[in-house]
């Protein structure tokens, strides 16, 4: 049995070779969190002429050495003029924020300093050269890279591509995801289920953790506990970046989806992580997919896949780490388990004074389905701790921002 972290490092270590997946060029609205593919460099400078940063009246400081000079205004430049003509020496202009500023001007000053009285401004103090104009190229010289390859596009990004005149970005391709619901008693949700029989919550859970992750999940046809149905359930399953199967992969006699997947071609690399919830919980590369075998517990899904299949997934699409905050936290409550395996506590998070506190929910049942919502932190218990007071510090894996007191 594997540690937690070690398996997710065997898994992201077999991802060499199939991550990150190509590119493909998509609309700036498309690109928002996603990894770039490209550099996206400046074909033109950033800002693309001298500008006024405020409403005011340009000119060249050496004609405002000290406070008090007297300057006639030869003219207005608004914001969207085109380049106004050179700036008469002896002479300033009246300009607003984002008018371009005429050459021979070196300095703006603020109206607030300025008196007017009629064709002439009354300047109060020195002008200072370069005070309040944006010089062209100070932000992003021409060519030079605005954002490097990797970065994970958020809106001001998007914001600086669309100032460079891009439309569109090469990100990094979305991991498209097929999840498999495997067992005998499971009918689809919009079917009322006839007794022995649940709904598959598994599918949608999990297609909604994908999105969340900002893959792209598909809900595959079940497959029973047969070999003959998921033999044919995996032939239908071909070409996903990712294929997540929930159930059947325990030691029971009708879980057969390890030896399925092995039949199928599959390369199992693990089946069983010292952890609770979710121990059974096996991963291997079949072709180019990435294969989880997630438990069916709704909870044990939930968990492993935001501990394997997410950091996978997120390496897949040119990002990096799992996108989780890991943190110390106290314990709001005490804790008792066993030793031997880490457990993962679903808790709620609250931050009193600065600190963080984490509650563990009162079911941790892993097929409760009350229990995988409502809580913010995963509270990392140790394999070795038995005993946690009231107070312990532990690692919590924030999900959400914790609650304020
Ligand atoms: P298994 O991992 O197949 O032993 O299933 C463990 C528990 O999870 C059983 O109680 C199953 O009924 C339940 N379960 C399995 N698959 C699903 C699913 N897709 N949706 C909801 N519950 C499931
Ligand atoms: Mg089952």
């Amino acid at each position: 049995m594997l540690e937690p972290d070690v398996a997710r490092t065997r898994i992201l270590e077999a991802l060499e070779g199939m991550a990150p997946l190509p590119p493909e060029r998509v609309g700036l609205a498309e690109a928002l969190g996603r990894a770039l593919a490209e550099a996206v460099l400046a074909p033109r400078a950033l800002p693309p002429f001298d500008s006024s940063e405020m409403d005011g009246y340009a000119l060249r400081a050496a004609d405002a050495r000290a406070g008090g000079a007297r300057l006639p205004v030869a003219f207005e430049v608004y914001a969207g003029s085109p380049q106004p003509p050179p700036l008469p020496p002896g002479a300033c202009c009246r300009i607003f924020t984002g008018a371009p500023v005429p050459s021979g001007a070196d300095a703006v000053e603020m109206q607030e300093e300025v008196s007017r009285q009629g064709a002439v401004a009354r300047f109060r103090r020195a002008a200072e050269p370069g005070r309040f104009v944006r010089a062209a190229g100070s932000d992003v010289a021409q060519g030079a890279v605005a954002l490097p390859a990797g970065t994970v596009v958020d809106a001001g990004a998007v914001g600086l591509a669309a100032a460079l005149g891009r439309t569109e970005l090469a990100v990094h391709r979305r991991p498209r995801v097929g999840l498999l619901a495997t067992g005998d008693e499971l009918v689809p949700v919009d079917r009322p289920p006839a007794p022995g029989q649940i709904p598959d919550s598994n599918s949608h859970a999990l297609a909604a953790a994908c999105r969340e992750v900002g893959a792209v999940p598909v809900l595959l046809p079940f497959a029973r506990d047969e070999r003959a149905s998921l033999r044919r359930a995996l032939a239908a399953a071909r070409g996903f970046d990712a294929l997540v199967s929930t159930g059947g992969v325990s030691v029971g006699e009708k879980d057969l989806v390890k030896e399925a997947l092995r039949a199928a071609g599959a390369r199992l690399d693990f089946w069983r992580v010292a952890m609770k919830p979710g121990r059974p919980i096996a991963f291997g590369r079949w072709g180019r997919t990435a294969v989880f075998g997630l438990p069916g517990n709704p909870a044990s899904a939930l968990v492993t896949f935001e501990l394997f299949v997410r950091p996978a997934l997120r390496r897949m699409a040119g990002l990096a780490g799992s996108g989780r905050l890991e943190v110390a936290a106290r314990l709001a409550e005490p804790a008792s388990k066993p030793a031997g395996l880490t457990h993962f506590l679903r808790a709620r998070a609250t931050s009193r004074a600065g600190v963080l506190w984490v509650e563990p929910l009162r079911s941790q049942a892993s097929g409760d389905l009350t229990s995988v919502t409502g809580f913010q932190a995963l509270a990392v218990l140790p394999p070795d701790a038995t005993r946690l007071r009231r107070g312990a510090t532990v690692q919590a894996i924030l999900l959400a921002p914790p609650r304020h007191l």
